[in-house]
């Protein structure tokens, strides 16, 4: 099995929701091992005939303060190492943060596919809000409510796209 997507990005973006949609009936594994690997979930999905396995990281990294920087940047290595694909998640109610910044710094470097995904594009005018994730250095990116499932077809296109 080759086909892994992995969802990476800061607390509260809305990795979990997106991958509880993506996995939708099926299964969630959760990982026995101890350490940072513990903090993920996977599943199974499945998208116009292509089966995949997907990674929720982060699950138990709460809040913003400086000591989960590096547990972020763990995951996100970890992430890369795993995974065929990366999607990268951000939040348009919130703008670029800091440590959005840095795991783009992470993944200018990777030569695995990423993704950048500008989620909570909940209307219209978030979608012009978008406009400043070109900044991220990461080129085209695609929107998303991960919540109302808008723009979540057009995600699922890319992923297999880049799998
Ligand atoms: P995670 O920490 O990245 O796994 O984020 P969660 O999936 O736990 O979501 C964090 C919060 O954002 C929750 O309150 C979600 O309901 C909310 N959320 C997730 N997706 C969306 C979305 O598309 N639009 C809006 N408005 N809220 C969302
Ligand atoms: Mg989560």
């Amino acid at each position: 099995m080759s086909n892994i997507v992995a969802i990476v990005g800061r607390p509260n973006v809305g990795k979990s929701t997106f991958f509880n949609r993506l996995i939708q009936k099926r299964e969630a594994i959760v990982d026995s091992v101890s350490g940072v690997t513990r903090d993920r979930n996977y599943g199974k999905s499945e998208w116009n005939g292509k089966e995949f396995s997907v990674i929720d990281t982060g699950g138990y990294i709460k809040g913003s303060d400086d000591i989960f920087e590096g547990e972020i940047r763990k995951q996100v290595e970890l992430a890369i190492d795993e995974a065929d694909a990366i999607v990268f998640l951000v939040d348009v109610e919130e703008g670029i943060t800091p440590m959005d910044n840095e795991v783009a710094k992470l993944l200018r470097k990777v030569t695995k596919p990423v993704l950048l995904v500008v989620n909570k594009v909940d209307n219209a005018k978030r979608e012009q809000d978008a406009f400043e994730f070109y900044n991220l250095g990461l080129g085209e990116y695609v929107t998303m409510s991960g919540m109302s499932g808008s723009g979540t077809g057009e995600v699922l296109d890319k992923i297999v796209e880049i799998l």
